[in-house]
């Protein structure tokens, strides 16, 4: 989680632990100190409650960047240089 908020060049506003709030990177937050979007990085979920768009990281990914699901996957993979959990090298 912490790797798609890097790239989405997330900046917490407050929060403490795990809990972070700040600006929601999905809608034009109107405020840089908006704590709108609220995101657990142990559990690994995000939540806004200003257009209530929540689940895993990778759903962040997707939403933040208009792709489906999969596409995302992949796109985030190749941006972490990791390699796409299900494709089988030889
Ligand atoms: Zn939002």
């Amino acid at each position: 989680m912490e790797h798609v908020l890097d790239l989405l060049a997330f900046e917490p506003a407050g929060g403490s632990g795990p809990q972070w709030y700040g600006p929601c990177p999905l809608h034009e937050a109107t405020s840089k100190r908006s704590r709108s979007f609220s995101v657990n990085v142990t559990l690994g979920r995000y939540y806004c409650h200003r257009c209530h768009s929540h689940g895993n990281p990778l759903e962040l990914w997707a939403a933040a960047n208009k792709l489906p699901l999969h596409r995302a996957a992949i796109d985030l993979c190749q941006r972490l240089g990791r390699e796409v959990p299900w494709i089988q090298r030889g």
